[in-house]
């Protein structure tokens, strides 16, 4: 089945993964309707091939020690965070 690589830089402080560019990745199969050997026409509706990608493939191309973009503008750790006072404890029974 087709997939998609996806290149990116993986932050072993915050484990996330962020995307940099993302290849399609072709299976040459003539019974797979995503890849460029399938022969049938772009709406196919043989039950013979395959409707449906693999999903992506992370593919880390780097690896960072540090936090992701997202995680080093917010901030880091913060357990006094101001916890929204909506919690009218009314018990309706
Ligand atoms: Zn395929
Ligand atoms: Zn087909
Ligand atoms: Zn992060």
């Amino acid at each position: 089945m087709c997939y998609n690589v996806v290149d990116g830089r993986f932050h072993q402080a915050c484990l996330h993964f962020v995307p940099m560019s993302t290849h399609f990745r072709d299976c040459l199969e003539p019974n797979c309707v995503f890849s460029s050997q399938h022969r049938h026409p772009p709406k196919c509706a043989s039950n013979a091939c395959i409707h449906h990608m693999t999903p992506s493939a992370k593919n880390p191309i780097r690896l960072s020690p540090s936090r992701c973009p997202q995680c080093a503008t917010n901030a880091p750790f913060d357990p006094s965070r101001p916890q929204s006072p909506s919690s009218s404890n009314s018990s309706t029974r």
